[in-house]
């Protein structure tokens, strides 16, 4: 165990974890986008990046940030329609992320189309996260809160494990050994970003991208064209709830950690 990582477990507190972790660690999680080039986001549907933070990854787009979409379903049961097939559905659906991440500011999507709803929480999905994260080499990934409260869906659950696993994993090269042998190299990430949190650590204030992701939601048609009103008063309201902790129009939340944090320790709840 190195030096820093000791001293930062004898000094540990509520009021000085975030100091110590950036005198020890180096990283700051105040700034958790300051020194960084790539960005993997990583969504169980078509959509939620957009939902979450789309006016945070708008504004790190704008500021020459590379930033991948990664989608773990194909969205194909979200609709009340029912003359429109789960087939018929994956493939609007994909059609809409790939224009509203254009907006967005994002041109490289990939897809691993498991079934909506169904995105199994295994090795094997884990493991293709991991030859992703080891083929991109993202400095942070952004991932939904897998322990959300009252979260009901699986697929947001299961995302956000799979996800920050496979971050964690990345680094480890007899995990998904494959990957060596395909002549990959292992990936250390060393931040990961949690958004549908409850538990936030970083407000990002978006006044100036709300409408790039207004109009980029508007393009989820076959989610949002019945119920666009309500979408706009979720999105104003959960806004301006995070706007007014820093004193702004609008905001969006994340759990900042740095990975080391990322297994057998407590305390992480409370940076
Ligand atoms: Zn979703």
């Amino acid at each position: 165990m190195s030096q820093n990582f000791k001293e930062i477990f004898k000094n540990l507190d509520e009021k000085t974890s975030k100091h110590l972790i950036k005198e020890l660690l180096g990283i700051d999680i105040e700034k958790p986008f300051e020194n960084i080039k790539r960005i993997l986001c990583i969504q169980p549907h078509p959509d939620d990046c957009e939902i979450a933070i789309g006016g945070t990854l708008a504004k790190l787009s704008l500021e020459k940030k590379e930033i991948v979409y990664l989608t773990l379903t194909d969205g194909s049961f979200g609709t009340n329609d029912p003359s429109i097939k789960p087939e018929k559905l994956a493939k609007i659906r994909k059609e809409e992320q790939e224009r509203a991440a254009k907006i967005i500011g994002i041109n490289k999507l990939i897809w691993l189309n498991y079934k909506d709803t169904e995105l199994p929480y295994s090795p094997d999905v884990r493991n293709r996260i991991i030859s992703i994260i080891r083929e991109e080499k993202p400095d942070i990934v952004l991932a939904p809160d897998a322990w959300l409260p009252y979260e009901v869906h699986p697929d947001h659950r299961y995302a956000g494990l799979l996800a920050i696993e496979a971050a964690f994993f990345s680094s480890l090269p007899n995990i998904n050994r494959i990957d060596l042998e395909k002549g990959l190299e292992t990936h250390e990430v060393p931040l990961i970003g949690l958004y549908y949190t409850s538990k936030p650590n970083f407000i990002v204030d978006i006044s100036n991208t709300f409408n790039i992701k207004i109009n980029a939601l508007k393009e989820h048609k076959s989610q949002f064209q019945n119920n666009w009103e309500l979408l706009i008063l979720y999105l104003q309201g959960i806004g301006s709830f995070y706007g007014k902790k820093i004193n702004t129009n609008y905001a969006e939340a994340l759990k900042i950690i740095p990975k080391i944090l990322l297994h057998i320790v407590p305390i992480v709840e409370i940076i």
